[in-house]
């Protein structure tokens, strides 16, 4: 017996399941239509929802922002990493999100597990919705804090258990998506800062798919909720609307301050790349100033829902629209089929979520045409 023959037994076990992943390769630029096996292909399946990470003024800031500085920042930001660029960045995110302060992180990953880390341990304690992202329960995780699920969005039972619970430790931390990543719904944030004013808890909001869409001016569900200024910790990706690599928190100065002390996963690892942070503060600025992409998107979101109403769609306030399936295979099938009539959409499977669906991600750069014929295929295949 090799010490390392259970991994080829626990990928049988993957692969009995259907719960066997692999990667697809996409040549060509980002777009709302890609190019996959020289095929191409509608796309709905990505996080890029403003279709920033093709737009030509990314790709230049990027390309003027590794003239200028090179390819890698070299070293962690406290030692060598450090460049004007980054703090920019920060100031613009700052500004964009409407806090004192911002720092940013390699990825919203790495910002999460950071913070969570940073800001609670082994005597505090962290309420935690059922549904909330990876990053998020492996941040709990890492902090060593104790760890309360609640039932996704239910109040209700956050109240129960903070009543329970919350007298008993020091710290109290409570963590949540915004727009939940793998079902769309939002979380009802107006109530969950009126509960952790009440019970004395943190609360941290993962605005990572909120960002660039939602809000009148685009900063996330916290401004789409009149939340702004409120004292909480938000956390956010530069990898998805905003078409770039990284992450960030934004909140009080204090609170950042504390970060850059503390969070391992900031302190420790090298800066942001040039061609990352240049092209995330170019991406910052068209959020601003091209709110009509933003209103275009809403209008593509709008039509597909339209489209598709008469289907098990789970209820969704964001570009993340779900058709949930019974069976891990017939969303692996469904997904196939939609490829074959030139529709890319990934199925979601256990175990990144309880149930199995495809997901369709709605970009501001689909026409009305392509969402059209996403609504038309579907309709036959279902
Ligand atoms: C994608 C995502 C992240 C991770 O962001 P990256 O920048 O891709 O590491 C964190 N939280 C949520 C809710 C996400 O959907």
């Amino acid at each position: 017996m090799s010490a390392y023959e259970w991994i080829e037994k626990s990928l049988g076990t993957i692969h009995r399941a259907n719960w066997y992943r692999s990667v697809q390769t996409i040549t060509g630029r980002s777009g709302a239509v890609v190019e996959i096996e020289r095929r191409s292909l509608l796309n709905f399946a990505s996080n890029d929802y403003l279709g920033l990470a093709g737009d030509d003024r990314l790709i230049q800031a990027a390309i003027a922002a590794t003239k200028k500085y090179g390819t890698g920042a070299s070293g962690s930001r406290l030692l060598s990493g450090h460049r004007e660029i980054h703090r920019e960045l920060e100031k613009a995110i700052a500004a964009f999100k409407q806090t004192e302060e911002a720092v940013v992180f390699s990825s919203g990953y790495l910002a999460n597990l950071g913070a969570i880390a940073a800001l609670v341990g082994s005597r505090d304690l962290i309420f935690s919705d059922q549904y909330n992202h990876s990053s998020l329960k492996n941040g709990a995780k890492l902090s060593g804090a104790n760890i309360i699920d609640f039932a996704h969005c239910s109040l209700e039972d956050l109240r129960n258990k903070l009543d329970q619970y919350r007298s008993q430790h020091r710290r109290c931390l409570i963590i949540t998506d915004s727009v939940f990543s793998m079902d769309g719904d939002l979380c009802q944030l107006p109530e969950l800062i009126d509960l952790a004013d009440k019970f004395e808890c943190m609360l941290l909001v993962d605005e990572a798919h909120a960002t660039g869409v939602l809000g009148a001016t685009g900063a996330g569900c916290v401004e789409h909720f009149g939340c702004t200024g409120k004292s909480i910790i938000q956390v956010g990706t530069l990898s998805k609307a905003l078409g770039s690599l990284g992450g960030y928190i934004a909140g009080s100065g204090k609170l950042i301050d504390f970060l850059r002390n503390r969070a391992p996963t900031w302190i420790y690892t090298t800066a942001l790349s040039p061609a990352d942070t240049a092209a995330a503060y170019a991406a910052i600025n068209i959020v601003k100033t091209e709110p009509e992409r933003r209103r275009k998107l809403w209008e593509n979101i709008k039509i597909l829902k339209k489209g598709l109403a008469n289907l098990n769609i789970l209820p969704t306030e964001s570009p993340i629209i779900c058709l949930e399936l019974d069976q891990a295979k017939a969303a692996l099938e469904m997904g196939k089929k939609l490829k074959e009539k030139g529709i890319f959409a990934p199925a979601i499977r256990p175990p990144t979520v309880p149930t199995s669906r495809l997901r369709f991600s709605v970009m501001a750069t689909h026409t009305s045409a392509q969402i059209e014929k996403l609504v038309e295929v579907m309709g036959k295949i279902m």
